[in-house]
């Protein structure tokens, strides 16, 4: 059964004779229509109330009522009721109401006296069924009109003739056009030239749809807009292509940025490219997705597709690569590889990585090399991948120059050590002659004699000294010198640089005090050093503080540290010069005096404080005295140079400590 049906109809008939209003109740109550209430109303504004009260399915209009007649009657029913059902029923004589009229407004009509049950039966039946189908329609066009209208692309509808004869409101917004300048435009005419032509290449009448076509279109001011247009033909019953539609939306914006990012992108290409160090751009299973020139330089200009695309190690010719039939990683030496690590810890720790010095070696033109490469390595994501860019920098030849000026400093250093032995030797037998001949014992010398004696063992001392300072210094700065550390007290330190120290004090008459605090524990450093730290400090300290003066030395402890102050009551040092005294031969000038020295004392102290991981201060006021301050970790540890050999606790550390890694 139709769904009309289902329900049952609430019917009105409107006709002022009594007597065919009755007639019509009498047969509709015979009918077999689903009939629920049946309503009469003798005049249109009876009826218009009842309609307003209530919802009708139908209604039995005569058209000649005593308030509107003819056609009025029914224009105005449909209009204000469009949701009832009409059926007309008119007078033969009716004949001012054409039936053309009718059928406009109404969805069946019935001619009085002419018309049987079963005629008003299947004339209310196909009149409910007519609106209800024509309602669908109408509600669907209104949707499909509402769509059109609200739509933010415009719609535009071309004639055969393709001129423009449907658009919706969009249109005249987006090409900034009113309804007169858009209303029968020839389609072309939206279009440059070269444009037009390019659409009509994709010959759309015939394929009858082509999507997404980039083009351009003029704007009513002139403007040129980027657009994306897709166009269908329509055809109509017979097949015929009639109208065409085009689908358009702006792009210019995303042209814009397409353009920007294109842009950067071939920016940062060319900055990659032309970047003066090598830079390869390595993704997150160690395949190299992007090299620059100086790549194929360092792998002497092999080929792209050799380095692009292939596993860091294959790219770069490393030979542990060419030892395993499956490439980089897989030789026995790749676990231990240091440029596979710096890669990993990168992708692992997404921190930047700066300043490894690494050795490789590698396979180019069936020779081996071994170049040094400093590298460093950022992390990127790409793509929502995690990639590395590594930079490299060829620093072969630095590290030749660098090796080649350490053997040179050895030698020096060899040099030095080699002479000041030899001087040693002839010196020690010169003092020892000229305190022979000093004591008498190659008989008598007389006062002028005694005095050019006096000269001659003065500078022999020191000689001595400046020979025992060198090799002290040349030993440390070679780093020769290796630190016995050992559990020790630095109070016994104290004491025995007091009792060696009290004489030349006494000499002097400079006051020597030396404070321990009670509870300072036992410490580990390396006792002789330590001893020769506090000797050049006192030293120091009685040698530049005038008679009567004092020389005083503290010592504390606190926060897992040492502290030793060696304070003076001297003649200061002047604070340009403050910075300068740990260098090495560097003497502040002091022309009025004759106080000797050889300038290395203090480069040793701050050398050996060093080793132990220590500090020294000073603080100073001319005339008034000077304080050297030591901080030494109660448990030192020997600091030496980093071997590469320990790379790989180099870079474990560095990535803990974050010393080389940048937030
Ligand atoms: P030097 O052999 O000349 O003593 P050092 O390296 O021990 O060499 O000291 C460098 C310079 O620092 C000295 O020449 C001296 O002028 C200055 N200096 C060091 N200690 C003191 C001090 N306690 N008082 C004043 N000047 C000092």
């Amino acid at each position: 059964m139709n769904s009309a049906y289902e329900k049952t109809l609430k019917i009105l008939i409107v006709e002022d004779e009594a007597l065919f209003d009755v007639l019509l109740q009498r047969m509709l109550a015979k009918s077999s229509l689903p009939i629920a209430q049946i309503e009469s109303a003798k005049s249109l504004d009876a009826a218009f109330k009842l309609l307003d009260n209530s919802q009708f399915d139908v209604v039995l209009l005569d058209l000649n009522l005593p308030d509107s007649s003819g056609l009025d009657t029914l224009v105005r029913t449909s209009q204000q009721y469009p949701n009832v059902a009409i059926v007309v029923v008119t007078g033969s004589d009716d004949e001012e109401v054409g039936l053309e009229q009718i059928a406009r407004y109404a969805q069946e009509y019935l001619v009085k006296g002419t018309f049987n049950l079963e005629t008003l039966d299947k004339c209310v039946r196909y009149a409910v069924e007519r609106k209800h189908a024509n309602r669908k329609l109408q509600l669907a066009e209104e949707k499909y009109r509402a769509i059109f209208e609200n739509s933010a692309v415009a719609i535009m509808v071309a004639d055969e003739k393709e001129r423009l004869v449907s658009w919706n409101r969009f249109t005249e917004s987006f090409l900034g056009m009113t309804r007169e300048d858009l209303y029968l435009r020839p389609v072309k005419n939206f279009y440059p030239v070269e444009e037009w032509r390019k659409i009509r290449a994709y010959n759309v009448r015939q394929k009858g749809m082509q999507h997404h076509i980039e083009t351009r279109m003029i704007k009513k001011d002139g403007t040129i807009i980027d657009v994306d247009i897709s166009l269908s033909v329509l055809k109509n019953s017979e097949g015929r292509m009639t109208d065409s539609i085009g689908i358009v939306r702006d792009i210019t914006e995303r042209k814009q940025i397409q353009e920007i990012l294109d842009r950067k992108q071939k920016n940062l290409e060319a900055i990659f490219d032309a970047a003066p160090v090598g830079m390869l751009l390595i993704d997150e299973n160690g395949v190299v997705k992007r090299v620059n020139d100086v790549i194929r330089q360092i792998v002497h200009r092999r080929q792209y597709s050799q380095i692009v695309n292939q596993p860091a190690g294959d790219a770069l010719s490393c030979i542990n690569s060419s030892y395993s039939e499956k490439g980089c990683g897989y030789s026995p030496a790749c676990p231990a590889c240091p440029f596979r690590k710096v890669i990993q810890i990168v992708l692992d720790s997404e921190k930047s990585f700066r300043g490894v010095e690494i050795q490789l070696t590698l396979e180019v033109d069936n020779s081996r090399i071994t170049p040094w490469f400093g590298i460093s390595a950022e992390p990127v994501v790409i793509d929502g991948r995690k990639h590395v860019v590594v930079a490299i920098s060829d620093i072969t030849s630095h590290k030749e120059a660098e090796k080649k000026l350490q053997e040179t400093m050895e030698m020096k250093s060899q040099f030095v050590s080699t002479v000041s032995h030899e001087l040693r030797t002839p010196l020690a037998a010169m003092k020892e002659g000229v305190a022979i001949v000093l004591e008498g014992v190659a008989g008598r010398v007389n006062e002028k004699q005694k005095k050019f004696l006096d000269i001659a063992k003065r500078n022999a001392d020191r000689l001595g000294a400046l020979i025992n300072d060198v090799l002290d210094f040349q030993k440390l700065e070679a780093d020769r010198t290796e630190l016995d550390i050992q559990n020790n007290d630095i109070g016994k330190v104290a004491c025995e640089v007091q009792e060696t120290m009290a004489l030349c004090a006494k000499q002097k008459a400079v006051e020597l005090s030396f404070e321990l605090a009670e509870d300072v524990p036992q410490a580990k450093f390396d006792y002789s050093k330590m001893v020769q730290v506090l000797m050049n400090l006192v030293g120091n300290a009685i040698k530049f503080t005038p008679e009567k003066g004092r020389v005083s030395v503290n010592i504390q402890h606190g926060n897992g540290e040492l502290f030793i102050r060696v304070s003076d009551t001297g003649m200061g040092i002047p604070k340009e010069a403050l910075s300068k005294i740990f260098e090495r031969f560097y003497r502040v000038s002091r022309p009025s005096t004759q106080i000797q020295g050889t300038g290395l004392g203090l480069a040793i102290v701050k050398k050996i404080i060093m080793m132990h991981g220590g500090r020294i201060d000073v603080e100073s006021e001319v005339d008034h005295g000077t304080t050297f301050a030591v901080s030494l970790p109660l448990a030192a540890k020997s600091t030496r140079k980093v071997p590469h050999r320990e790379l790989d606790e180099f870079l474990e550390d560095n990535i803990v400590n974050k010393q080389t890694c940048i937030e």
